[in-house]
C-alpha cells in the first residue's frame, strides 16, 4: 500500500525529534515538514496530504483554514491549555506528549479513514443525483434524437472527457453507428468503420466494458496507435448497453486526461447509466434506425438503379419547380441533353456488362464535373440530361464544352488503354420564343442533340 503523506508543523525541539523518529520507522506514513503556516495551508488544499500533525501552540495559525484535511494536535505543554486550543481551533483529535506510538498510529489512521469514507459518500451522493437526473430525462417525453443528445451532454458534464458518444451496434451484421455525440449536436447516424475501433470490437466480442488506460501502450490499440496519436486521446472507456442480454450499443468516452483516466466511481456510474437506460435506448435506437432506413429509401426512389445518379422522375420534379421559378422571376434556365457517341460499339466490343460499367463511370464523371447547383440525371439508355438553373446560353455552352472535353480525355477503367468515348450535346435555354413550358425545354435540347449528331458528333449544338 502507498504511504500516506502527513503534513507536520512542529517548532518545539524535543517534540520534533520524537516525531521525527516516529516517522523514520513508519511503514504507513511519510512526513512532509513545514516551517510556516502559510506554506502548510497552501499545500493542504491539494489531494496529496492525508492529514496534518501540528503542535498545539501553533494550531491558532491555521484556525481559519478552509481545507477539509483532518488535523491532529500534538499537546506538548499544559494539557488544559492544549485541549482548549484544540477545541477552539477545530482540531479533529489530539494526543499528549509523550505519546505511545500505537496511539498516534491509531489516531492518524482513524482520521484518514474517516475522511476517505466521507469523500466516498460525497461521491456516491453526487452519482445518485446524476442518476436521478438521467432517470428524469428518460421518463420525459423528449423525441428520441433529442433524448440521446441530452444523455451524452449530461455524461460529459459530470465526467470531464474530450469526446463522448452513444453508438448503436448490431454485432451480427457488424454494423455500428454513432447516434449521438456530445461534440456534434444534431448528428445523423454516422457509420463507424469498426476496423478503426478495435476497443469497440473488443467490448462487443467479450460482452464486457473495455477500459483503455493508455492508448499508447495498450495492446488492443496496436493496429490504430499511429492514427490515434495526433488526436491526443489518452484513455478510452467503452461501456456496453445490454437489452435482453444482447448488446445493442455502447457508451463511448475518450479523454486526454493523464492521471486517473477514469476513476472507479466514474466507471460504476456509467455502468448504472447504461443499465438504467437500456430500455429507452433500445427504443431510441429503433427510431434512429427507422429514420436511417427512411432516408435510404428516399434516396433510392430518386436515384437511377444502374448508375446511382438522379433518375428522370426526380429530374422532372425539379425541372417543374425550377422552370416555374424562372418564369416568375425572369431568370434564365438551360438544359443539356447528352448522348454517348457510338455506344453500340462499346457493347459489341466489350460486352454488355462492360457497357454497364462504362455507364456507371460516365455518370460519376458527370456528377463530378457538374456544378453544385446543377441537376444531372440519367434520361434513359446512354442518354443523360443536365438542368442548369439560373444559367444563360453562354454559361450553358461553357459547361457543355467542359463536360465534352472532360469525357473525351478520360481513361475509362474498363476500356482498353487508348480507347476513348465522346459525347454529343444538345443545348436549350429559356427564355426563348419557342419555349413556353418545361417540356418544351427538354424537347428543344433533344432537337439540338439530333443536330449535333447529324453534323458529325463529338460536339454541341444549340437549339434554334
Ligand atoms: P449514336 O448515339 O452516336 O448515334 O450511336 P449509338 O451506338 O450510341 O446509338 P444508339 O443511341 O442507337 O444506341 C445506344 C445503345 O446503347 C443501344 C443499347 O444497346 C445501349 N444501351 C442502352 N442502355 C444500355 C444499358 O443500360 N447498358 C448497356 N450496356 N448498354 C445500353
Ligand atoms: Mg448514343
Ligand atoms: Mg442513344
Amino acid at each position: 500500500m502507498k504511504k500516506k503523506t502527513i503534513a507536520v508543523f512542529i517548532r518545539n525541539k524535543s517534540a520534533a525529534e520524537s516525531i521525527g523518529s516516529f516517522f523514520k520507522g513508519s511503514k504507513l506514513f511519510r512526513p512532509q515538514y513545514y516551517s510556516s503556516a502559510e506554506s502548510l495551508l497552501k499545500s493542504a488544499d491539494g489531494k496529496d496530504i492525508s492529514a496534518i500533525l501540528i503542535e498545539d501552540s501553533l494550531i491558532q495559525l491555521i484556525r481559519d483554514r478552509t481545507s477539509d484535511v483532518p488535523v491532529l494536535s500534538l499537546i506538548t505543554g499544559s494539557r488544559e491549555q492544549g485541549i482548549e486550543n484544540a477545541i477552539a481551533c477545530k482540531a479533529d483529535l489530539y494526543v499528549y506528549r509523550p505519546f505511545l506510538e500505537k496511539d498516534l498510529i491509531c489516531k492518524l489512521q482513524t482520521l484518514i479513514q474517516n475522511r476517505e469514507s466521507a469523500e466516498d459518500m460525497k461521491q456516491e451522493l453526487h452519482n445518485l443525483r446524476i442518476i436521478i437526473e438521467i432517470a428524469r430525462l428518460i421518463s420525459s417525453t423528449l423525441d428520441p434524437q433529442e433524448l440521446l443528445f441530452r444523455m451524452v451532454s449530461k455524461i460529459a458534464e459530470v465526467i470531464p472527457v474530450s469526446r463522448c458518444s452513444i453508438i448503436r451496434t448490431d454485432w451480427l451484421s457488424r454494423n455500428a453507428h454513432v447516434v449521438a455525440s456530445f461534440e456534434v449536436p444534431n448528428i445523423q447516424a454516422i457509420r463507424l468503420n469498426l476496423k478503426k475501433y478495435p476497443e469497440v470490437v473488443e467490448a462487443l466480442q467479450k460482452k464486457k466494458p473495455v477500459f483503455i488506460k493508455d492508448t499508447g501502450t495498450d495492446p488492443i490499440m496496436k493496429s490504430v496507435r499511429e492514427s490515434l496519436a495526433p488526436l491526443g486521446i489518452r484513455s478510452i472507456l467503452v461501456m456496453p448497453i445490454f437489452f435482453k442480454e444482447k448488446i445493442i450499443g455502447t457508451l463511448f468516452l475518450r479523454t486526454s486526461r493523464k492521471n486517473h483516466a477514469f476513476s472507479e466511481s466514474e466507471i460504476k456510474l456509467l455502468k448504472t447509466i447504461s443499465e438504467l437506460s437500456s430500455n429507452i435506448l433500445h427504443n431510441a435506437f429503433l427510431y434512429t434506425q427507422v429514420e436511417d432506413e427512411k432516408t435510404r429509401l428516399e434516396q433510392l426512389s430518386i436515384t437511377d438503379f444502374l448508375t446511382g445518379i438522379y433518375n428522370i422522375r426526380y429530374f422532372y420534379h425539379r425541372l417543374v419547380e425550377e422552370f416555374g421559378r424562372s418564369e416568375r422571376y425572369s431568370l434564365p434556365i438551360s438544359c443539356l441533353m447528352l448522348d454517348i457517341d457510338y455506344f453500340k460499339r462499346i457493347n459489341d466490343t466489350y460486352g454488355h456488362k462492360t457497357g454497364d460499367a462504362v455507364l456507371k463511370e460516365f455518370s460519376a464523371l458527370l456528377k463530378r464535373f457538374s456544378r453544385q447547383s446543377d441537376v444531372p440525371a440519367r434520361y434513359g439508355g446512354e442518354e443523360f440530361i443536365v438542368m442548369l438553373p439560373h444559367t444563360s446560353l453562354d454559361g450553358a455552352i461553357a459547361e457543355a464544352e467542359r463536360l465534352r472535353l472532360a469525357i473525351k480525355q478520360h481513361k475509362f477503367k474498363s476500356l482498353k488503354n487508348k480507347d476513348r468515348i465522346t459525347i454529343s450535346i444538345g443545348i436549350s435555354t429559356f427564355p426563348n420564343h419557342k419555349i413556353k413550358t418545361h417540356d418544351n425545354l427538354i424537347s428543344a435540347a433533344d432537337d439540338a442533340l439530333y443536330q449535333a449528331k447529324n453534323s458529325g458528333r463529338d460536339r454541341y449544338s444549340v437549339f434554334g
